[in-house]
């Protein structure tokens, strides 16, 4: 047996592994020497009252001042605050870098909690509408008129307060969901075909669910849902509660129901999101066809719930990559998106270090992408060679090439986007790896994983998240009614739309109308189906190269470059993607549907 290496203390990680974030500071001492010369909070509040405070209405140029004086100081905030932070989770046990994000995080509160008189006052100038047409307010118009589309829904200084003081006990359901499902569930053991005992637990649960062995599965789900279904009037009562609320304080602020409410800060008509489950139910025959290879691959009379995570490639070794394999391999994936991309991506991952891969003590672990206005990305992530790795090397990188390209083209007011765009980026990246290594490698056990992967991603993402969006509409619908929630209701909702989903090969076991009760996504409410719809439109994005490489690099710059300078549906549709038509949708089946006849050519 090779003896377990022992894992470094940070100052032993080669240099080359880190990431460089001198943009930021050059150490903590360079830090603290920028700290101590922020602004203190008197001179903040002077400077507020002297030029700004009752005085915004007075001319346009008062209102960019002062537009102008808090973009500044948040600027010097966010570059404190990011690298106390980044320093943190390259290794959490460094005290120094936890007490910085303490005294930055406090600091912060306290200078912009001074700036709190400014929308309300923007909002009672009269002529705003007029002022953000023409200089010099006119590169202010969206964040603007963000805020006059707002008016409608703020209520009185009052009410508001009264709304604030009760929002904080009113996110308990969510806790209280949380402290059950990760503290108070207690699952029996169970045992594989071979007679060896298995724990189950949260992650446990979808590992065991995709073991090649069956048994494990099936007593896996068996053991899982006799402990929930326990609780299922409990835990009704408490979605009850979390789903009134939130319906409430929505009509409170003059919305339709719950949805229009949470769709609004995005500008997100409740039509998309009806849209798109109705589309994707349009296309639901292809998850059946789906299941039916999956049946007749894996020889079972029928699929199961506990039979969908299986991988229907069982590859012989898991492929491991060293850094500059699994590097390189990314990179030629990308070359569709341009020589320019390719070049800043190559030289990010390279000399200009934009990432931390070494693995060290205390490091965080997961991945993200991360930065500031002022610096370059940054990628955290702790290189171990799986395809996983690869992977996720793909989608950081799309998040950190889409931010270094909006900083490079927006102002600082409109540089930061939106998730609903965020993951347009990030998920093409991985789709284009997918193309590469399904088509480059074809016929490889790799290409034949992955082929296997691309299916229960979609399966996972895109159809199974639009149904759980589809449960959380219907039962949105029961309580903007002022209607009640019996558990029995929620089964039979979550039972059907599961018989609609899964179809006739499949077979739906007494457990299955149990499951909706596990997940903790339903406590942020109307949220999953952005996984949807930006899966979709990115894998619209892939689809278009195969038609046209060029229009396609242009779609995608057009959202890259656009950071948040418009609504994430306008920027989408700038790219093409025009999210109030079934076409991102109905183009991501065909991506599907190519998929599956590629794994019934290839896999069975
Ligand atoms: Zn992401």
């Amino acid at each position: 047996m090779k003896e377990a290496q022992k894992i470094k203390n940070r100052t032993e990680v080669p240099h080359e592994e880190t990431w460089d974030l001198t943009d930021l500071f050059k150490d903590f001492t360079d830090w603290e020497k920028n700290f101590m010369a922020l602004p203190k909070e008197e001179e903040i509040e002077k400077a507020i009252h002297q030029n700004f405070k009752n005085k915004l209405s007075e001319s346009p140029k008062i209102l960019l001042n002062c537009l102008l004086f808090k973009e500044e100081l948040s600027r010097k905030l966010e570059n404190l605050f990011v690298y106390a932070s980044l320093r943190s989770t390259e290794d959490t046990s460094n005290t120094q870098a936890t007490e910085a994000v303490g005294k930055i995080e406090n600091k912060m509160s306290l200078l912009t909690s001074k700036f709190a008189f400014m929308n309300p006052e923007i909002l009672t100038i009269k002529n705003l509408e007029n002022w953000i047409q023409q200089e010099p307010l006119n590169d202010y118009k969206f964040k603007l008129s963000e805020l006059i589309r707002s008016k409608k829904h703020i209520l009185s200084e009052k009410e508001e307060a009264i709304l604030a003081r009760v929002s904080v006990p009113l996110r308990i359901f969510d806790e209280i969901h949380s402290k059950w499902n990760n503290a108070d569930l207690k699952f029996l053991p169970v045992i594989d075909s071979q007679g060896n005992s298995h724990i189950v637990s949260n992650s446990r649960y979808s590992l065991n669910l995709q073991s090649q062995d069956r048994n494990l599965r099936i007593n896996t789900f068996h053991s899982y849902y006799t402990e929930i279904a326990k609780w299922r009037n409990t835990i009704t009562s408490n979605y009850y509660g979390n789903m009134v609320s939130g319906s409430n304080i929505s009509k409170i602020r003059n919305f339709s129901g719950f949805l229009e409410g949470e769709l609004f800060d995005d500008n997100i008509p409740l039509e998309l999101y009806d849209g798109l489950i109705s589309e994707v139910k349009k296309n639901i025959q292809l998850l059946h066809r789906s299941m039916k290879l999956r049946k007749n691959i894996l020889k079972i009379d029928s699929v199961y719930p506990y039979d969908r995570a299986v991988s229907l490639y069982e590859s012989k070794q898991n492929p491991t990559f060293s850094w500059e394999e699994g590097r390189d391999l990314v990179l030629k994936a990308i070359a569709p998106l341009g020589k320019e991309y390719v070049e800043i991506a190559t030289k990010g991952l390279t000399k200009d270090r934009w990432i931390d891969r070494a693995e060290n003590e205390g490091k965080r672990s997961g991945a993200f992408s991360w930065g500031t206005f002022d610096s370059r990305p940054y990628i955290l992530q702790t290189w171990n060679g799986t395809l996983g790795d690869v992977y996720t090397l793909a989608h950081e990188l799309g998040h950190s090439m889409h931010t270094y390209y909006s900083n490079k083209n927006q102002p600082y007011h409109k540089a930061h986007y939106t998730i609903f765009v965020a993951e347009v980026a990030s998920t093409l990246n991985e789709a284009l790896l997918s193309n590469y290594i399904i088509t480059h490698m074809k016929g490889s056990d790799l290409a034949k994983s992955v082929l296997s992967e691309n299916l229960e991603n979609f399966e996972g993402t895109v159809l199974r998240q639009t149904l759980f969006a589809a449960f959380e509409r219907e039962a949105s619908k029961i309580v903007d009614q002022d209607e009640t929630f019996t558990p029995d209701k929620l089964e039979n909702i979550y039972l059907d739309l599961n018989k609609e989903w899964y179809g006739s090969e499949s077979t739906f076991p007494e457990f299955t109308k149990y499951e909706w009760m596990r997940i903790p996504h339903f406590y942020s409410a109307f949220y999953v189906y952005k996984y949807a719809t930006s899966y979709c439109a990115s894998l619209a994005l892939s689809e278009a190269f195969f038609i046209d490489e060029n229009k396609a690099r242009e779609q995608v710059f057009k959202i890259l470059k656009a950071g948040g300078s418009k609504s994430p549906l306008e920027i989408l549709k700038d790219a093409g993607i025009d999210f109030l038509t079934p076409a991102p949708v109905t183009n991501a089946f065909k991506n599907y549907q190519k998929n599956i006849q590629r794994a019934e050519e290839e896999l069975f």
